[in-house]
């Protein structure tokens, strides 16, 4: 069986052959938010434009702020004025931060460090030439290239566009990932569940997983435990740019998934997984498309998302596939596991002292999605190890939508 970086691996190698030309759309910097780039942008100037102050102080000539002498103050820039005039030797201009700095001076001495005796300034130490001056051009050059096509668009990227003036950016349109659930006792989530059926959750939950990574979600509703049924739905769902199915992929009589989409030409790359949540989760390719199958409990549906799903939806939008959010933690309370697989628990870190500090909380199995909600992160334990003692180092997968 697969451990679940190899089943990873399978899903980047095979989504990754799929990436080539794709669906774009020029998109307002406003709303752009989390879409990757398909565009290269280019600066309109040099950053900065101009010699900027990164204090409020005295323009100087370095030379000239010798300790405990006075230099003449003749005259102040606020950030946003037009400076023309060199400074003269022998005197100082008050200047702002963002201010840009004039000709003749190398350096500015903050306010902090003088003292003022009407138009004269006292410095208390000395000057180093370029102190607290950020040189025109020495961010960026002009025209050069600043974001590329294949980056994730977050804030500081969007600032940057707007930074030089690119407010509509040539984006990826999010890959379309259709989502069906499966199963008799399965209702949508607005209708009344007879006394032995559950609401839909798992197309509420995936929805959501989709949007994070990423993806635009298309929710089919639920499939019957049919083969005409599930046939007809998955069929549907292979229009769309990726598939996920919820339950179905165990070893039930009506688990139906597998060999339903194996009678409609899915490749197989892996059935099971290692893990626990989660072990019966399957990766295809059937019709040119990404399928997953995922095991319906709703934790294994969540886990198995993150390990396998939102890989390739970065891919889907040429992207590279983002590394899973692991860290280190110590581990606040001791914990036995049955050796053999990799589990993820639902667990909680804090970051109160100088290391995290992570607690497993206590769950009824892959079906306790109130123990989730509680929940900030995964807590991995190896395959190797039945118990762990308190205080030792352990990993931890991050959920990446509450921390
Ligand atoms: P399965 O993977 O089909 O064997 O389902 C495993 C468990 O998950 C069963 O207890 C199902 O009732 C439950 N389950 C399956 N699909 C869903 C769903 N869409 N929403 C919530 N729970 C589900
Ligand atoms: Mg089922």
């Amino acid at each position: 069986m697969l451990t679940f970086e190899e089943a990873r691996g399978k899903v980047i190698k095979q989504v990754g052959k799929k990436r080539g030309p794709r669906a774009t759309a020029v998109v307002s910097v406003w709303e752009a938010l989390g879409l990757v780039l398909e565009q290269a942008v280019k600066t309109d100037r040099e950053y900065p434009p101009f010699d900027r102050s990164t204090r409020d102080g005295y323009a100087v000539r370095s030379n000239e702020a010798v300790p405990g002498e006075q230099v003449k103050c003749v005259g102040e820039i606020k950030a946003g004025d037009t400076v023309r005039e060199a400074l003269a030797a022998g005197t100082c201009l008050q200047i702002m931060t963002g201010a840009a700095v004039p000709a003749g001076a190398d350096a500015v001495v903050m306010i902090e460090h003088t003292t003022r005796e009407g138009e004269l300034v006292r410095f208390e130490r000395g000057a180093q030439p370029g102190q607290n001056i950020v040189p025109k051009g020495s961010e960026a050059a002009s025209a050069q290239t600043i974001l590329t096509p294949g980056m994730r668009l977050g804030y500081a990227e969007l600032a940057l566009a707007a930074q030089v003036g690119a407010l509509r950016l040539q984006c990826a349109q999010r890959p379309r990932v259709a989502i069906l659930s499966t199963g008799d006792e399965v209702v949508l989530i607005d209708e009344t569940p007879g006394p032995f059926q559950i609401r839909n959750s798992n197309s509420v939950s995936l929805a959501a997983q989709v949007r994070i990574a990423g993806g635009e979600p298309v929710v089919l509703g639920n499939a019957a435990d049919r083969i005409e049924d599930l046939g007809e739905k998955i069929e549907r769902g292979l229009k769309e740019d990726a598939l996920v199915l919820s339950g179905g992929v165990s070893m039930g009589k009506y688990d139906l998934v597998e060999s339903v989409l194996k009678a409609m030409g899915a490749e197989f790359f892996f059935d099971a997984v290692a893990i626990r949540p989660g072990k019966p989760a399957v990766f295809g390719m059937c019709q040119g498309k990404p399928v997953f199958g995922l095991p319906g409990n709703p934790v294994s549906t969540m886990v198995t998302f993150e390990l396998f799903v939102a890989p390739a939806i970065d891919l889907l939008n040429g992207a590279e596939a983002r590394a899973l959010p692991l860290v280190e933690a110590r581990l606040a309370e001791a914990l036995k596991e049955k050796p053999g697989l990799t589990h993820f628990l639902p667990a909680r870190v804090e970051w109160r002292g100088r290391v995290p500090e992570v607690k497993a909380l206590r769950w009824q199995g892959s079906g306790d999605i109130a123990a989730l909600a509680k929940a900030n992160c995964f807590l991995v334990v190896p395959e190797d190890r039945e118990s762990i003692e308190i205080g030792e180092s352990v990993s931890v997968l991050l959920r990446k939508d509450v921390v």
